[in-house]
């Protein structure tokens, strides 16, 4: 399996809720929104990506984003049976 990690597009990772901008991750579900207000979408992107969220594509899978956890569990070796 091919899996490629690259940075998340503003349009498909950023989602605004109560006016507040949000990421939540295709896998777990989980979701951060900044504790302050008046933090903008392109902020929030940019302290998602410091913070290891990424988009994650293969040939089976194409998610928009992803939290560092599960970026983890993905890129950790997978044992295949030959
Ligand atoms: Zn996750």
């Amino acid at each position: 399996m091919t899996l490629i990690i690259s940075k998340m597009t503003r349009d498909d990772a950023i989602r605004l809720a109560e006016g507040k901008p949000r990421v939540q991750c295709n896998c777990c579900k989980r979701s951060e929104k900044p504790k302050k207000s008046g933090i903008g979408a392109d902020e929030w992107l940019i302290a998602a990506h410091a913070n290891g969220w990424r988009r994650l594509q293969s040939e089976h899978f194409d998610f928009d984003c992803v939290c560092p956890d599960c970026v983890d569990a993905f890129v950790r070796p997978v044992r295949v049976a030959v």
